[in-house]
């Protein structure tokens, strides 16, 4: 791991650095929360209601200064850090509104007694995030969990310390008792002792295979509950009867936004043979219009990647791919910068054997394979180890569903590329990992479903 420490990966900046924690602060840090845990065991969800509501007004009230830190320390155009902000707010204002009626008891029909669930809290959870979606991660994973009842204690990616030290100040300054959300700067021993502490109860990350193994297993060893949002290697499925404003749209952004660093990205195009010719033309129309500049100038579409390494592990990626035979049908010409930009590059031509085929590629990386017919697509998208999101795009909306229901994968978009809000359930299968985030299956993630059974009532 390396530091916590901010980077504007467009200038190579080092513009803020941040020591560990210490022992104590980690300790002080459960502590807080775990009592702060055992204080809401005895409180309705409707008071943290109320506050969730605040936080949501208080993210859209310093929506700039978020979307500006998100933006300088890991490079993504600045309109889409201000999506990300309005987009977190939504969450916020979802869980407020529905959160306090999900965790009603639910009744079950028994012959044996009347019978219910009740939806505890379970405790204290620890969230490991990456740094793609500073704010939305956190999110994703706070807003569920601070309507429940259990607090959340945060360990970022080493890249984004700012945006992390941001989000627990808007949630303090919005009201939200000490201990809801805490951030920590842990080193990975310092994680496992914390994942240890028997007053953690779930484990929730989002992030790589690689992260997610290692975090995984010490979860599991310390049978503690947990919820793994991993990598992605996403079908986009065109078929021969795409309605062609739908396919226009919809390649407009499906490889670029967040500069391909999506786990849910179009990574894989999947091209019915008529229109194979038409979605290379179009997808190389869309790379070379791209400007590349300052993310922080409306102007600029293409963002450098969030960091040099990055960028230099993607080339390694990419050169291997045609070194085994993949082809480039387009890549974007040099770019002028010391920035971390990556070219946008189009290849082909991948078979089975090539070391690309079944790899993610983390950025503006499009793969476009050409298939014969509707199971020959079907059959390519299964063959990954991956299982997040996909797409199908065509006019016949029920062979669409058709096809969307024979994908191995957790998530399906039709006539559209990746999607979030508040009530949609996100989370995949495979080596994309387990669990869902958002929705109402995602608020029941560290829920305790306690039974209780009243024998002499029937
Ligand atoms: P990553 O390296 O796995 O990091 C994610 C988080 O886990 C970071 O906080 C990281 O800390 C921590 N971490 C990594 N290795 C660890 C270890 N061995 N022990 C303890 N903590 C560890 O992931 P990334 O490369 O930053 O993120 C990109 C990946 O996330 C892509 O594969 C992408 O597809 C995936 N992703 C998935 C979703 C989803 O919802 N499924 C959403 C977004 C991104 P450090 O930064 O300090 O190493």
């Amino acid at each position: 791991m390396a530091k916590y420490q901010s980077i504007n990966p467009f200038t190579n900046e080092n513009f803020a650095n941040y020591e560990n924690s210490t022992n104590a602060q980690i300790e002080d840090a459960i502590s807080l929360a775990h009592a702060l845990y055992q204080k809401w065991r005895h409180e309705s969800p409707s008071g943290r209601s109320k506050t969730l509501r605040q936080i949501a007004a208080e993210l859209r009230q310093q929506k700039e200064e978020m979307a500006e830190i998100m933006t300088r320390e890991m490079g993504k155009v600045i309109e889409e850090s201000r999506g990300e902000v309005d987009l977190c707010a939504s969450i916020c204002d979802y869980y407020a509104d529905k959160g306090p009626d999900m965790l009603k008891p639910q009744p079950i029909d028994s012959q044996l007694g009347k019978a219910y669930y009740l939806k505890q809290a379970t405790g204290v959870i620890m969230a490991c995030e990456p740094w793609n979606f500073p704010l939305y991660q956190v999110i994703r994973v706070f807003a569920p969990n601070f309507i429940v009842g259990n607090p959340v204690l945060l360990k970022h990616a080493h890249n984004v310390p700012g945006s992390a030290e941001l989000i627990t100040k808007i949630v303090k300054q919005a009201g939200a008792p000490e201990g809801s959300l805490i951030n920590l700067f842990p080193t990975y021993d310092q994680l496992d002792t914390i994942i240890a502490d028997s007053r953690i109860q779930g484990v929730a990350l989002t992030g790589s295979e690689r992260g997610g193994a290692s975090v995984a297993e010490n979860a599991g060893k310390n049978l503690k509950k947990s919820t793994m949002e991993l990598g992605g290697n996403d079908a986009f499925i065109i078929l021969d009867d795409v309605d062609p404003a739908v396919l226009k749209q919809a390649l407009s952004s499906a490889r670029t936004y967040n500069a391909g660093q999506v786990c849910t990205s179009s990574k894989r195009m999947i091209v019915a043979k008529s229109k194979y010719q038409e979605v290379l033309k179009e997808l190389k129309a869309v790379f070379a219009s791209l400007k590349p500049g300052d993310p922080l100038d409306p102007k600029t579409t293409l963002a450098p990647m969030n960091s040099a390494g990055a960028k230099e592990k993607l080339t390694q990626q990419v050169q291997a791919a045609i070194a085994g035979g993949a082809k480039v049908f387009y890549e974007y010409p040099e770019i002028d910068s010391a920035g971390a930009f990556f070219r946008p590059i189009i290849l082909t031509n991948v078979d089975r054997d090539n070391p690309a085929f079944d790899q993610e590629f983390f950025g503006p990386v499009a793969i476009v394979y050409e298939v014969e017919d509707e199971e020959e697509a079907i059959a390519l998208a299964n063959d990954s180890s991956y299982g997040l999101g996909s797409s199908v795009l065509s006019s016949d909306i029920e062979r669409a569903r058709n096809v969307a229901a024979q994908i191995e994968t957790g998530m399906t978009v039709i006539n559209g590329t990746w999607i979030s809000s508040g009530e949609l359930p996100f989370g995949g299968v495979k080596k994309s990992g387990y669990g869902r985030e958002l929705s109402e299956l995602g608020m029941m993630a560290f829920v305790n479903e306690h039974l209780v059974i009243d024998m002499q009532s029937k």
